[in-house]
């Protein structure tokens, strides 16, 4: 993926941040939200049907309560997931996934593929079947424009400097919980890309081909100190790997390469969620159609077209896992 810089006539990337009380980038309210492993836990079982009422949530996630209380709210105030009376009882509420919380589903997909490649407890993760060819194994990207397959090499990274300086300068919109939630270890090594909005922007900005600290330091609002300990810890990651020649140069691992697609999915879901907000700052496009990529899973074994009813997970060894079906 190559990288193109969009910067607007006399933006000075020095310069203060002054618009910031207010202004929430689309792209960093997605990782707000979606960049959580508790969220990502709620969505899972949320996909696989097991959780609806508080208690079940409770019992799924193992969160403390408040935790689990704000959480929930902050997917119902997002869009994500919808609250609404259990018939008969007025007084107790389910939570139910709504469209644009279906359409996240893509964005787990991505995110237990590359678990499943890229992490030790691969071999305890849920094979993924497309029912309709028996096809096992991993789903690859298409352009929903062209209809091609594509990876990371056959896109360009437009970055926008002012829309972007806002990822990492706003506010963030609603606190973290601090409770462990139960089973969720499994989202531990993703998060270190995907956890928070500014280890976020730096893979996102090592995918759009960024490779030096003086042009992290100049896309990002980042203050030396910070920009430092986020590349160290995504190093630290297995995510990138540092070169010393000619100064200081990052480089996505293969580890590291092999998230373009949840970060494709997380881009066209944070454009899907925001219809009406300013320039998100980063637009990926296909380079052989010449389209923004809008991306769509296709099964590797008869290139069909997958959405979530054409595929079911399939726990390979014995010893079932909290797994999404
Ligand atoms: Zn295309
Ligand atoms: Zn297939």
């Amino acid at each position: 993926m190559q990288s193109t810089e969009v910067a607007s006539p006399g933006a000075d990337p020095a310069a203060p941040p002054h618009t910031v009380v207010g202004v929430t980038n689309s792209v960093a309210a997605t990782f707000d939200l979606l960049g959580d492993r508790l969220t990502l836990t709620i969505l899972r079982h949320a996909f696989a049907g097991r959780a609806r009422r508080f208690t079940q949530w409770l019992d799924h996630t193992g969160a403390p309560p408040a935790v689990l209380t704000a959480r929930l709210a902050a997917l119902v105030d997002s869009g994500v997931l919808e609250r609404s009376p259990v018939p008969g009882t007025p007084d107790r509420f389910e939570y139910r996934l709504t469209e644009l919380g279906l359409a996240t589903w893509e964005i787990l997909v991505c995110v237990w593929s590359w678990q499943r490649e890229w992490t030790p407890e691969w071999a305890l993760l849920p094979e993924f079947v497309h029912a309709d060819c028996g096809h096992r194994g991993p789903p690859v990207l298409m352009c929903t424009g062209c209809g091609r397959t594509v990876t990371a090499h056959d896109t360009d990274v437009e970055l926008d400097r002012d829309a972007l300086w806002h990822i990492t300068s706003g506010r963030r919109r609603s606190g973290r919980g601090t409770g462990p939630a139960r089973g969720d270890a499994q989202f531990d090594e993703i998060m270190e890309a995907i956890g928070d909005r500014w280890s976020a922007a730096v893979t996102g900005l090592a995918l759009a081909g960024v490779r030096r600290f003086s042009e992290f330091r100049a896309a990002l609002h980042m203050s030396p100190t910070t920009l430092t300990e986020r590349l160290t810890r995504l190093v630290e990651a297995g995510i990138l790997d540092r070169s010393e020649a000619g100064g200081r140069d990052y480089r996505l691992t293969p580890r590291g390469r092999a998230l373009f697609g949840v970060f494709a999915f997380l881009l066209a879901w944070s454009n899907r969620a925001h219809p009406q907000s300013p320039e998100p700052g980063l637009l990926i496009r296909h380079r052989e159609c010449g389209a923004v990529l809008i991306p769509a899973l296709r099964c590797r074994g008869c290139e069909g077209e997958l959405g979530r009813r054409d595929v079911r997970f399939e726990v390979p060894v014995r010893g079932s896992r909290d797994v999404p079906d």
